[in-house]
Order: C-alpha cells, then structure tokens, then sequence
C-alpha cells in the first residue's frame, strides 16, 4: 500500500452512480493506492452484497429520514445542505488524520459542493463525470442554448450550439429533465445540473467513464479547455467479476428462465433505477411487446409504474395476448446482456445500460426517460447505429415494430459487434482507456505528494 496518496472517493448517492464509482475506486486499490469510498448511511445500510476487498467504507447523513421517498430536486437540495455541512466535518477529520491523511479526492461532477470543499482546504479534486462525454457537452452548452432558444422540445429542428453535434442533434435530442414544454430551459433539474456541470467542469481534471473510440470528438472538445481529460472506459469491462452491489435485491431466478429460451429470442427490458412511467405508458410497452410474438424478461422495481402495485402488473403481464413475460424487480444485468438468449436491450439508454450493451455487442431500442438519455439514445441511433432510438414515443405498434426491427437487423447487430470488439482492445493492456487509466494513476499520485508536502489542516 502506498503511503503517500489516499484518494477520496465520493459518488452522487445513486445507483447510476455507485456502480462506475466503485469500479473506478477498485482500479485504484488494485494499483496500490489508499482509497475511502463515501456513502451515505441510507445506501449503507441497504447494500446486500459486500463491497471489493481492500477499500474502506464510510458514510455521512443525507439528511432525510429513512422513509422518505428521496424525490429528485428534495434529494438534491438536502444533499447540498445537511449533506454537505455532513462532508465537510467528514473531510476536515480525515485530513487532519494522524494516519494515512487524505490527499485528493475524486469527486462525483453531478456535485460541486464535493469539489469546492476539498479545493478551500487545498486538496486537490478531480471531477468523476458518470454520464457521456457527448450529454457532457451538450450541458455544457445550456446557456448558449437557451440564448438561441434552442431548449429541449419534441422537435427535429437541428440545434446549432453544441460543438461537433451540428449536422445531427435536434432539440428532441437535448438533455431533459422531468417536463419537456417549448421554454424547456424552465425545466428545474436540466438547470440545476446544467449549473452543477458548470462548475464541476472547472476542477483539474475530468475522469469519463468512455472510450475515446466511442466519443472521440466530444472529448477533444471537452480537452480543449482548462481541465485536463481522462477516457477510461466501460470501467465494468476491465473484469467480468466488476464492482456493482445493488441497492435492490436482485433476481437470479430469470437466468435459468433464460436458459430455457433459445437463442436471441429473449428482449430484455429495463429502464434502469430511476425512471418512473405512468399505467398508459406500461400499457403501451405491454402490449406492443405481446404483439411482437418474441419472449420478455422486465425490469418493473416496485415504485416504478405510478398507481399500480407489483402484484398487479405482474398479473397484466401473465395475461397479456400472446405475452411471453417475465417480471423482476431487479435482474443481474451485466448477466443477463450476456446470456445467448437475449437479442436485444427496450433500455431508458442510461450511460451504464448504453456501456453494458456496447461491450456484449447487444443492439438497443432506446426509449429516453431524462437527464443525459435523450442525447444518448441520438448516438444510438445516428451515429453508433447499434440500435433505434425512439425518443419520445412509446405507442404500442411503435413500440412492436422497432423491436421487431431491431431484433431482425443484421446491421444492427454487426456494429454492436464491432463497437464491442474496439472496446475489449481499448480496455485491454496497451489500449486507449487503460493507458489513459495509468496516466491518471500517475497524475493523482503526483497531485498526493504535492499536496501532502504542504501543511496539514491542523497547522502540524
Ligand atoms: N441495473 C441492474 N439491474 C436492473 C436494472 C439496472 O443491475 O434490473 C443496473 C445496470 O446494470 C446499470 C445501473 O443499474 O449499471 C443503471 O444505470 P444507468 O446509468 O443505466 O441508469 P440509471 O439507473 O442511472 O437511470
């Protein structure tokens, strides 16, 4: 273990987050580096799995009692108050630690606060972005976007202010938060994490999980700045066995339901941990995956569908005409993208989901739900063609005839093969996302020493 350099390493407190995180911080451990991983007591306490060995866990409040449904902007704004007052007594302990002091932190970019903290105490942070590099780009660009009154809308006009995306990103392809109206620069959450992209993007340096195959224009853009840029991705795909406990229990069952399909005539469907859609839109997806004929395994969480009990959807489910479904709270994903039955991914086109796929080489029917999806999904579509993107439609024979297309396409599934096959060499010795990996091991190490020279907080 090296001394020297401890890295703090604090993720946004959700499983989208988590996930790249805690692999991050075992590629860490696994060089010999120090690391503390911080989470709040919330999610603590409800990990099932262990964590990889070697790392150090602590927790600090969210500030909401534990039955709080912790709802976007509620969880946000009590993450910046009693969570922050929370990382700052934290922080202020462990660099006046006797043993082993922090000497950097690496820092979720969805949280300034966890930057600038770290940065008045003279410790260096560096911001971890979880999204892509692309929806990056296009948050960084919100306020010239709302100068052009080029706002996210469900139009396919071509959007002129985010560098490089010229020719083929349309304003229904813009960051979104949870409405979408013509003046969608009003939208609260695209703000608020416009904001927060701002001013994390001023940190040293930017850690994205991606490979500089898949977005190589956007990051040169994103190079051309102040900070210094890292592509070190999929972090999942360094090890099969990868970090991701789950904050849900999951499913194991379904994978020797898989074992009874044959190949490729299984849809996966999940829109990941956050996506909340109403009883028409079930309705919708139900019935236009019944009439594709193919067998379904569905990621429904309890809470996901507004109104509706579990027990009751699963119960539509089983009675769909023609349904062949299957329903889990929870599955194990990463296995199911890997199972020989599965032909293709119904994804919200998350930036785990979308990394996930693009390693197994499964195509994709995207149907965004918010945030950073909605430009992943266009890359999908448009520029990666490893899947379709069905942006804001979810009718039922849409939904039926781009699954049947996705799931039939040879192309398709030959440049999801072909995005796959580059990543295995971008993430294998020598390749572009681990060299990048060790460059960043070495300017962290050297930041450490820099700033375990200078004297400590407590003026020893
Ligand atoms: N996930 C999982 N089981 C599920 C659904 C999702 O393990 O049933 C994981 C998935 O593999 C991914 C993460 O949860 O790593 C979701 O992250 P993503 O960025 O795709 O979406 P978000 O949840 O942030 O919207």
């Amino acid at each position: 273990m090296d001394a020297a350099v401890h890295v703090l390493v604090f993720p946004w407190p959700r499983q989208g987050h988590i996930n790249p995180m805690l692999q991050f911080a075992t590629a860490l451990v696994d060089t010999g580096i120090q690391v503390t991983f911080l989470h709040t007591e919330h999610n603590l306490r409800r990990f099932a799995q262990a964590h990889p060995p070697g790392l150090r866990l602590l927790s600090i409040p969210d500030g909401l009692p534990d039955d709080h449904p912790r709802g976007f902007l509620a969880f946000m704004e009590s993450m910046c108050t009693a969570g922050s007052a929370a990382y700052r007594a934290l922080l202020l302990a462990l660099l006046s630690a006797a043993d082993a002091p922090v000497t950097c932190v690496v820092a979720d970019g969805t949280m300034p606060f966890a930057i600038e903290i770290p940065e008045e105490f003279g410790i260096p942070a560096l911001s971890f972005v979880t999204h892509s590099a692309c929806s990056y780009l296009a948050f960084l660009s919100m306020p010239k976007l709302v100068e052009l009154g080029e706002t996210p809308f469900t139009a396919d006009d071509l959007v002129c202010s985010v560098p490089g995306m010229e020719g083929f990103l349309r304003r229904r392809d813009l960051p979104r938060g949870l409405y979408c109206t013509e003046q969608g620069d009003g939208d609260p959450l695209v703000l608020k994490f416009a904001e927060a992209v701002g001013r994390t993007s001023k940190a040293c340096a930017l850690i994205f999980n991606t490979a500089a195959s898949m977005e190589r224009p956007a990051l040169a853009h994103l190079a051309s700045g102040t900070s210094d840029v890292f592509a070190i991705g999929p972090l999942h795909a360094r090890s099969s066995s990868a970090a991701s406990p789950s904050l849900w229990r999951e499913d194991d069952g379904c994978m020797a339901w898989l074992d009874g399909h044959e190949d490729r005539s299984v849809v996966y469907v999940s829109l990941g941990s956050l996506a909340v859609i109403t009883h028409e839109q079930f309705t919708e997806f139900l019935s236009g995956l019944a009439a594709t004929g193919y067998a379904f395994l569905w990621v429904l969480r309890p809470g996901m569908v507004k109104t509706t009990s579990p027990a009751l959807l699963g119960e539509a489910v089983g009675a769909a005409e023609g349904g062949k479904g299957r329903v889990v709270e929870w599955a194990p994903q990463r296995d199911v993208l890997r199972h020989r039955a599965v032909g293709c991914f119904l994804t919200h086109a998350g930036w785990n989901s979308t990394l996930e796929c693009a390693v197994e080489g499964m195509p994709m029917v995207c149907w965004p739900f918010f945030v950073d999806q909605q430009t992943n999904s266009r890359f999908v579509g448009a520029v990666w063609k490893t899947g379709l993107d069905m942006k804001d439609v979810c009718e039922r024979g849409v939904v039926e005839r781009t699954v049947r297309e996705v799931m039939a396409s040879n192309e398709i599934r030959a440049a999801a093969q072909a995005m796959a096959q580059q990543l295995r060499l971008d993430v294998a010795e020598a390749g572009s996302s681990s060299s990048e990996l060790e460059r960043l091991v070495r300017f962290v190490r050297e930041l450490s020493v820099r700033s375990s020279l200078k004297p400590r907080i407590n003026g020893n």
